[in-house]
């Protein structure tokens, strides 16, 4: 009797010390697939990130040591405990968990952060550049003209009589005349130029390497494109043709006393009295 007894107790134990080493074993490799996804993941990320990732990386590598050392004392000398190899299992699991959940949290902020980048970059209906992206450029090909002494010229373009195309068309045709209208200016431009919404139906061309003559040859062309072209918009039972603007300013780059962002200003403001000048002129032309 009391040695079936003892047989008993002794199968209990095995099959005890068996889950206790299945338990740690489990712990024991969802921890190293933590820490290697984490090692992973500081390989892809920028900088910033990278360097929370090694860290966390490293602190799960180093927690892999109280992992190991249960089933080594468990194959040593059959001691074990089955609440902690249950309490380690669920805390690599807890760990993996919160290492997927910080990733998705991050590629959620990270594709949240471009598109916020696109939108304040790209004008959302005509797709070229925003007002705020469009003087980012400017002040850029300012420089560049400060540095290579080549002139740099503006054109600013205004849709005439916009107004009545909306009245008589509808706002939904209003917006695929300034669609169709932004893609004729750029095929018309060359690839270093910058097209940009700057207001609601007005529009800044940037001419890096541009004196005004060649300014005023680009203007012109673009002016009697627009005016050549017999529809803007496809969808309209009735075509819209449309005429506009243009006022040129051109920067020559001798020293000044002026910061950029007042540089900038003041073309803007000249290009700006230029078109105002086209305007009262009788519209349908380009003025410097
Ligand atoms: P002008 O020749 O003096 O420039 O006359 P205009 O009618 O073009 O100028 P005005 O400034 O009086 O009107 C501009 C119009 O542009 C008013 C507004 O309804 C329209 N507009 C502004 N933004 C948008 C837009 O995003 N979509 C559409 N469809 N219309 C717009
Ligand atoms: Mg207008
Ligand atoms: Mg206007």
């Amino acid at each position: 009797m009391c040695e079936i007894l003892k047989t008993e107790a002794i199968t209990t134990d095995s099959l005890m010390i068996t889950i206790a080493l299945i338990l740690y074993s489990l712990s024991l490799i969802t921890q190293a697939g933590t820490a290697f996804f984490a090692f992973l993941l500081a390989k892809k990320s920028p900088s910033p990130f990278k360097w929370g990732w090694i860290f966390l990386g490293i602190g799960l590598f180093l927690m892999l040591g109280r992992r190991i050392s249960p089933i080594a004392s468990i194959l040593e000398t059959s001691h074990f405990n089955l609440l902690d190899s249950i309490l380690s299992l669920l805390i690599s699991t807890a760990l993996l968990i919160g290492v997927i959940g910080i990733h998705r949290l991050m590629s959620r902020i990270n594709s949240d952060n471009d598109l916020l980048i696109a939108l304040s970059q790209i004008d959302p209906l005509t797709k070229c550049l925003s007002r705020t992206e469009s003087l980012y450029k400017l002040s850029n090909e300012i420089k560049r003209s400060f540095r290579s002494k080549n002139h740099l010229s503006i054109l600013e373009i205004d849709i005439d009589r916009f107004k009545l195309i909306n009245d008589e068309h509808g706002h939904a045709i209003g917006d695929e005349v300034l669609c169709s209208l932004t893609r004729s200016i750029k095929n018309l431009l060359r690839v270093n130029d910058h097209l940009g919404r700057i207001g609601g139906e007005e529009f800044i061309v940037i001419l890096p390497e541009t004196n005004q003559e060649s300014a005023s040859i680009i203007a012109e062309r673009i002016r009697k494109e627009i005016e050549q072209t017999t529809n803007f918009a496809q969808t309209s039972n009735r075509p819209v043709r449309l005429t506009i603007s243009i006022g040129i300013a051109t920067l020559i780059p001798i020293d000044s006393i002026y910061s950029i962002d007042s540089l900038g200003i003041s073309l803007l403001k000249q290009a700006d009295d230029a078109m105002y000048r086209a305007k009262n002129n009788g519209r349908n032309q380009i003025a410097l």
